[in-house]
């Protein structure tokens, strides 16, 4: 009924009905009438353009038409599955999307495709390791980049932790690291340096930095955001109130403390998978399994207590957790309440 209802409609020549619209024989054929008749815009009536139209637009594409010449009605999802439990309805509204589509083909234009010149170079917002590593790997490909931070110093947070849970020595990877950025000819560092300012496209931006008390142009063709993460401010459990709360980086540099210490208990979850922030960290689990094997291995006799809801060690983290449980660390599970 819907093909027969095509047929009649003004600007239509040509109709076809197949089983699989999108299968290669089918493409082939479309190309064929395409040339055969001189047709100069198609409507496939079907399923999603979201999946198919890149296919489609090739197909007429081989048969010399421009790919915007091009539309498809979408009288599956949109159509039959929404209303299959009224067939004539839904054969009626498939007609209706067949002539709007029909009707907009009549007037589609086609596009040419357009040659933009693109800026070769990056801006990279954050002068941490994400930021340096990105920097680095673009002018290793002979990229050059930008690197903006906001400090006086490159590294950001791994300039507070010593070890990675493999055991990496952070501090010389880090002062390694820095001197490749800084010697390599084609980064260029702005240090206690600010975006105040962007404007362009993918391409061709332009951003304002302001460093010195002065504002500079600085052009780039993409942008990579590596400002990293930093630790929520909270005052539960006494933090801030009493020297003997510490957060997990400031505690990560002064493990000495802890020599004279009896007991220490790690808190999991604190300001994290409640109502404000209802998303897990995926860090925290480790680092605290990992302090407190690093605490058991100097200071046997220190009592070590996680309290977790739920302990996230995934992976080969897992191990660790192991390795924290035959060392004794103990391990308490609470609940949000
Ligand atoms: Fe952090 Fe573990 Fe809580 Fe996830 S489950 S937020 S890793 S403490």
């Amino acid at each position: 009924a819907i093909v027969e209802y095509a047929r009649g409609l003004p600007n239509v020549v040509c109709v076809e009905e197949n089983l699989f619209t999108c299968s290669q024989d089918t493409q082939d054929k479309m190309v064929e009438l395409i040339r055969e008749q001189g047709l100069n815009r198609i409507v496939v009536a079907a399923c999603t353009p979201r999946t198919h139209e890149p296919l489609f637009q090739e197909t007429i594409r081989n048969a010399g038409l421009n790919p915007y010449l091009f539309e498809m009605a979408n009288i599956r999802n949109q159509c039959t599955w929404v209303h299959s439990h009224d067939r004539k309805e839904a054969t009626e509204k498939s007609k209706d999307l067949v002539r709007m589509a029909v009707a907009r083909t009549s007037l589609l234009e086609p596009i040419p495709d357009l040659r933009v010149d693109i800026n070769k170079s990056a801006l990279v917002i954050g002068g941490g390791v994400a930021g340096m590593n990105a920097a680095l790997c673009l002018a290793q490909q002979g990229f050059t980049s930008t690197i903006v931070e906001k400090s006086s110093v490159l590294g950001g947070a791994v300039r507070d932790i010593e070890r990675t849970r493999t055991g990496i020595d952070l501090q010389k990877y880090l002062s390694e690291m820095t001197q490749k950025v800084m010697e390599h000819p084609h980064i260029r560092l702005m240090l206690n340096a600010d975006v105040v300012g962007a404007s362009g496209f993918v391409g061709n931006f332009e951003s304002q930095i302001a460093v010195d008390n002065k504002i500079e142009t600085v052009e780039h063709g993409v942008v990579i955001i590596a400002t990293g993460g930093k630790a929520i401010h909270t005052d539960e459990y006494l933090y801030g109130q009493s020297p003997r709360v510490g957060r997990w980086h400031e505690l990560e540099r002064n493990v000495e403390r802890f020599k004279n210490i009896k007991n220490v208990v790690f808190i999991q979850c604190v300001g994290s998978r409640d109502d404000e922030r209802p998303y897990c960290s995926r860090i925290c689990c480790t680092t605290s399994v990992s302090q407190a094997i690093s605490l058991k291995d100097r200071y046997p006799d220190v009592d070590v207590y996680i309290l977790y809801r739920d302990m996230r060690t995934f992976g080969d983290r897992e191990l660790l957790y192991r390795e924290a449980r035959e060392k004794g660390v103990i391990f308490i599970r609470y609940t949000l309440d």
